[in-house]
């Protein structure tokens, strides 16, 4: 054993700590001995793998990385070995330091119960971002001001589902965002999105036909309108591709 320890000093740094700390698990230097012949290849080691005796140093196994039960920081899957563990939690959590196992055990079901309302929160999530995406199509496609959703439409949903289905159903749209700014950034999303799908249609299109036509708009400034004709799903379709005002006058 001293020759095994004087030869690792010599090539690393770490797993000479590492050795010398896991004395007291009586299987990881044994592991340690069996993955690393004399000839140290410290850099090649296969990542270790979590294991049960490392709720002591107050750590718990997510996804392969190392979780602080305490702080709930994931350190990075080199961490995952006593020395480091035990250097966290000797200075981020000086006071725990001591704490028996079943401590940390405990720490690890409120951390897991933690997760789990986190989950829910955001497992709900996917259908008020579609609500608040649909009802601002809809006002886009009114071509209504974008803060209607805050000012009438939402009240309305919310007094509408409040009187025919209860409480409990108004309470759940209000949590549906339809303030001011997020009802404009929804819009905003939704007509770069049709852009995409339009610029991706025409690239694969084998041909497109483009239409131009100028107009001059109530405050007398030229705009210029074009119109795209292409294939696609086999039929042809017709869509504007942009409006831009001129610098010029329309003759010109
Ligand atoms: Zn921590």
């Amino acid at each position: 054993m001293d020759r095994y320890l004087i030869s690792k000093r010599k090539t690393g740094e770490t797993i000479q700590v590492e050795s010398r700390e896991s004395e007291s698990d009586s299987d990881v230097p044994r592991k340690l001995q069996k993955a690393e012949p004399s000839s140290s290849k410290a850099k090649t080691k296969p990542a270790r793998q979590y294991d049960d005796s490392y709720i002591e140093f107050g750590f718990i196994n997510n996804d392969g990385l190392p979780q602080c039960v305490l702080c709930s920081v994931c350190l990075s899957k080199d961490s995952m070995k006593p020395s480091n563990l035990k250097r966290h939690l000797k200075t981020n959590h000086p006071s725990f330091s001591d704490k028996p196992r079943e401590f940390f055990e405990r720490k690890q079901d409120e951390l897991s119960k933690q997760k789990a309302v986190v989950k829910k929160a955001a497992t709900v999530m996917p259908n008020i971002l579609r609500a608040s995406y649909l009802v601002s199509l809809r006002i886009a496609r009114a071509k209504k001001p974008h803060t209607i959703g805050e000012t009438l439409i939402l009240p309305c949903a919310v007094d509408m589902a409040e009187t025919v289905l209860g409480a409990e159903a108004a309470k759940k749209l209000k949590t549906i965002p339809l303030s001011n700014n997020t009802v404009s950034r929804r819009i905003s999303d939704l007509s770069q999105d049709i852009k995409d799908q339009l610029y991706s249609r025409l690239r694969n299109c084998p041909c497109f036909a483009l239409q131009t036509d100028e107009s001059t708009d109530v405050s007398g400034l030229a705009q210029l309108l074009t119109y795209v004709r292409y294939p696609s799903q086999g039929r042809i379709h017709e869509d504007m591709l942009f409006c831009r005002s001129l610098p010029t006058n329309t003759t010109g």
